[in-house]
């Protein structure tokens, strides 16, 4: 036990670290081409943050929260999502009072779940979700398709189909509610123990996306909300899709999506990668025009998605988008040989540090051969070997990993050379290989 995580919980090590690092950067980079700041809200919420807005009845409230009391006997839940944390964080600071929409991202703090582990769902994961809260505009809706579309799009996700569907609101879903229990009550039998239990006399709508198929086979039948709508959810619905189709975006109607919590609104959404035979959700989302107000709050529109990051590396992995493991990203690799050596050596080191580049050394002791052969594995395009011989006459080898090409450089300039070199890969090559065959151009003599 002392040597194992807990169920469901990972260590990302080092070198699959660099694939989370790439895929962040580039949502960070596309949040900001959307006008989109980055928010950090607390690992742990009071437990009433989740059980009023994402619902009683879902399986998240039900069964997954990770909830315990504190030394002082309050209630807290280490987060299961990132949207009811956000739209906390809008009432306290009085950002319904700033300027609207407020636009935010969130990335790299975990959500938690006891759900079982499977491939790509964990108990602590990760998420990138994006929040645009205070405005009805339907083009908002479109704006965080495309956002997600633009980001997916960057990684190489080019196949991407978007699933829509409008699940009303408080004006128009209780009607619609009711026709779906009666047309459920004859039929209960046939539902899951789920289905016909709470989910039936809490949140019916539940029922049109359980997976289990004899409630599948009884939901095709059923009513759709997209006949149901009011006025406005259905204004917002049309015309939302029209941006959609300006756009150039695709996009499918299914009247089953309804996602997962109560606090959902109008548009919800999946954006399902379709490239190389796959077929996976990989991100969803919606409105939530009544979450605001459910955490006691003025009337506040709001749409925003979640994203499952171990989901989509998996995802990105199996479609052999991740580049290669790349060692800690070390450049030049000191080897020292020697204990006078090694002296010369740290400052070396920290030289080329100072100067941007990033720089190891054997601190084994080891030979020669076994610090190549770590250079190597450090991925180090140069190393620089530094003898007592060489020492003596203020000179340090430079040594080409790919090749073994090799020449010596003034000790006083071999920072400035070292950085020059991999700055400019062409232009080191030749002059690595030209020196090495023993023509120097001169400018470096000692
Ligand atoms: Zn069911
Ligand atoms: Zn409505």
């Amino acid at each position: 036990m002392l040597t194992t995580a807990p169920r469901g919980m990972n260590d990302v090590l080092p070198g699959e670290s660099r694939r989370w690092q790439a895929v962040e950067e580039t949502a960070r980079r596309v949040c900001r081409l959307y006008g989109y700041g980055e928010i950090r809200t607390p690992v742990v919420e009071h437990t009433e943050v989740f059980t009023r807005t994402v619902g009683e009845a879902t399986d998240v409230v039900q069964k997954e929260m990770y909830t315990f009391q504190d030394k002082a006997g309050r209630w807290l839940t280490l987060r299961p999502e990132g949207t009811a944390p956000v739209a906390r964080a809008y009432l306290q600071h009085g950002l319904d009072k700033g300027p609207q929409p407020f636009k935010v991202f969130y990335l790299g703090a975990p959500m938690f779940r006891h759900e079982r582990p499977q491939a790509g769902r964990y108990r602590q994961h990760y998420q990138f979700g994006v929040e645009a809260l205070g405005t009805l505009d339907p083009a908002l809706d479109a704006e965080i398709i495309l956002l997600v579309h633009h980001f997916l799009s960057e990684l190489g996700l080019g196949s991407l189909r978007v699933h829509l569907n409008s699940i009303g609101d408080e004006r128009c879903r209780p009607a619609y509610r009711e026709k779906l229990r009666d047309f459920l009550r004859p039929r209960l039998e046939e539902l899951c123990p789920d289905c016909r239990g709470h989910r039936f006399e809490k949140n019916p709508l539940r029922i049109l996306d359980c997976k289990v198929r004899t409630c599948r086979a009884v939901v095709r039948e059923a009513p759709r909300l997209l006949d149901h709508l009011c006025d406005e959810c259905r204004e917002h619905f049309r015309t939302f899709q029209s941006y959609l189709k300006d756009l150039g975006l695709e996009f499918r109607l299914d009247t089953s999506l309804v996602r997962g919590f109560d606090y959902y609104t109008k548009t919800v959404f999946e954006v399902v990668y379709t490239g190389l035979g796959a077929q996976s959700a990989v991100c969803g989302g919606g409105r939530y025009d009544g979450l605001v107000e459910a955490l006691g709050g003025p009337a506040t529109p709001g749409i925003g998605f979640g994203l499952g990051l171990e989901r989509l590396l998996l995802t990105l992995e199996r479609q052999g988008l991740l580049a290669a493991e790349a060692g800690a990203g070390v450049e030049a690799y000191v080897c020292a040989l020697g204990a006078l050596a090694r002296r010369q050596a740290l400052g070396l080191l920290d030289g080329l540090r100072r100067a941007g580049v990033a720089a190891d050394v054997d601190y084994l002791g080891r030979s020669l051969k076994a610090q190549l052969r770590a250079a190597d594995r450090a991925g180090a395009r140069l190393a620089l070997i530094v003898g007592e011989d060489e020492l003596a006459r203020g000179l340090v080898t430079v040594r080409r990993m790919a090749d073994g090409a090799q020449d010596q450089v003034a000790l006083a300039q071999v920072v400035a050379t070292v950085a020059r070199r991999l700055a400019g890969q062409a232009d080191a090559a030749s002059e690595v290989a030209t020196r090495a065959s023993g023509s120097p151009r001169g400018e470096e003599k000692p």
